[in-house]
């Protein structure tokens, strides 16, 4: 078992001031893998107050200084790819050959283009023409707490460093503690590329303690946050007591709208994004919403695809999907399919239970549903599981009314061959972003939503003036 139990504060790796273990639990045998420590008031009083020293200077550090750390950053991440994505099959179950190229993949694409971004950005600059001594500065926001989920560990984690790292701020990361390893392989890095001390640090814990006080800290000056709409609230609401900036990234229940001239591998490709990542992804298609007159064709193949779905151990390679991250989220799952049998709509494909030969580990069946009408709790909650909710609809209107019908508002799904028509529906969508016919969000286009998803927006040019505060003088000539 990993014994990881010191915290990276201040430059050093540093025991926590009072013991009190969490144990890493390896979802594909339900066995602890690893042990970290529950960081406490104290800890977390350490790493702030090391980030707030090392603003005094790294916020006032040249754009090359921090251009050429990153490039070194990632020159290291690219070296200890493998160990990454070891830690992430192992924390969290995302199988290999997933784990290398996405989970871990983009981490890595997120760093380059951050760097691309930093170096085209423009930190000062002349508010127009018309106004020649007026001067707007981008200026970082100051010490950020950085909180984490674990379902695309360092994706998250990558969205949020490397900016703030970029922007001139500091930092606390805490990570997710169901998945803390490649967190701490990052903050090797971070030390094997000789960031100067408190500039980066990381404390790892629970959301209750750990988060909480870190939340709370009257010197953090901006929180970004992913995970939950539930404690994205709690963070809102101790952000308030001191005006501090809030970045959240929350839930999602995406609808995905498939027209009748979607093209033909359209019903396949949605149910693969929606089992993906063993469902574990906000932006997942969760509620597919498909025209009537191909209603009864689509569900014969979507009972087919789920069918045929693999699950298997992540340590396999293949595109499998693995188990789902903990007991919690296996027994919550367990309990919406249930909920779904019970309220009426249409078991086609899964169900309750495990997947055969597969006993040990968190494992779901990849699940449908057709019939579901959107007021059912498996098309209102957020499942984070591999299940499917099909909905059938009439006409244009009806389906926009159907997606935009949620307190959430992440990413909307559009399948048809008519150009005129994605305009008219990617308009009246109200997400963050809208893929159609699987195209898919660039690695820097803006990533957020609106409603219950969310504030703000990361990756790319957005993703770094998010860390940026806005100054205007007059008079500088
Ligand atoms: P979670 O909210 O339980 O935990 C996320 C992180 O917040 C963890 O590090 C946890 O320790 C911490 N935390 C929990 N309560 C806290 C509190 N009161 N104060 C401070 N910190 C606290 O979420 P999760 O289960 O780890 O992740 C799944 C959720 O994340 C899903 O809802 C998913 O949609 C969301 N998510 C959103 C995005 C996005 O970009 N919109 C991306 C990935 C995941």
């Amino acid at each position: 078992m990993l014994k990881k139990k010191n915290f990276y504060i201040n430059g050093k790796w540093t025991s926590p001031k009072n013991q009190k273990d969490i144990e890493v639990i390896n979802p594909a045998t339900e066995q602890k893998c690893a042990v970290i420590s529950l960081g406490g008031k104290e800890d977390i009083n350490d790493a702030v107050l090391a980030a707030k020293e090392a603003f005094k200077t790294w916020g006032y550090s040249k754009k090359e200084e921090r251009i050429s750390l990153l490039e070194k950053f990632y020159e290291l991440y690219k070296k200890r790819w493998n160990d990454i994505t070891e830690a992430i099959t192992l924390e969290m179950g995302a199988p290999k050959d997933f784990a290398s190229k996405l989970q871990t993949g983009t981490g890595a694409s997120h760093t380059k283009s951050f760097i691309k971004y930093l170096k085209n950005f423009e930190f000062e600059k002349p508010l127009g023409d018309h106004a020649k001594n007026q001067r707007i500065l981008y200026e970082p926001k100051g010490v950020c707490a950085l909180i984490t989920p674990w379902n695309w560990p360092m994706n998250q984690v990558c969205l949020k460093v490397i900016p703030a790292l970029a922007a001139g701020c500091t930092m606390v990361l805490k990570p997710s503690e169901l998945a803390p390893l490649s967190s701490m392989i990052l903050a090797e890095l971070i030390d094997e590329t000789k960031f100067p001390k408190g500039v980066f640090n990381l404390v790892n814990g629970d959301g209750a303690t750990t988060g909480d006080a870190l939340t709370s800290h009257p010197d953090v000056n901006m929180i970004s946050f992913t995970g939950s709409t539930r404690a994205g609230a709690l963070i809102s609401q101790n952000a308030a007591k001191d005006f501090k900036r809030v970045s959240l990234e929350l839930g999602g229940k995406g609808a995905n709208i498939i027209f009748k001239d979607s093209d033909p591998e359209a019903i396949e490709r949605g149910a693969l994004r929606c089992f993906r990542n063993s469902g574990q992804s906000c932006n997942a298609p969760t509620r597919m919403l498909i025209e009537k007159s191909i209603y009864k064709d689509a569900i014969e193949r979507l009972k087919k695809y789920a069918n045929e779905f693999k699950v298997d151990d992540p340590n396999k390679e293949g595109d499998h999907i693995g188990p789902v991250i903990s007991e919690v989220q296996f027994n919550k799952i367990q309990k919406l399919i249930q909920k779904g049998i019970e309220e009426g709509a249409n078991l086609v494909a899964g169900g309750p239970g495990k997947p055969e030969g597969l006993n040990e580990g968190y494992y779901v069946k990849p699940t449908v549903f057709v019939d579901v009408k959107n007021d059912m709790e498996i098309a209102k909650t957020e499942i984070f599981g591999p299940v499917l909710s099909v909905i059938p609809f009439e006409s244009e209107e009806q389906a926009i009314e159907i997606a935009n019908d949620t307190p959430y508002g992440l990413t909307n799904y559009i399948q048809t061959q008519d150009n005129e028509k994605v305009r008219r529906v990617a308009r009246k969508l109200r997400s963050g972003m809208v893929d159609v016919n699987g195209a898919g969000i660039a690695v820097d286009a803006p990533f957020g939503g609106y409603k219950h998803s969310g504030i703000g927006r990361e990756a790319g040019k957005e993703g770094l003036i998010e860390f940026l505060e806005v100054k205007s003088v007059g008079g500088w000539n």
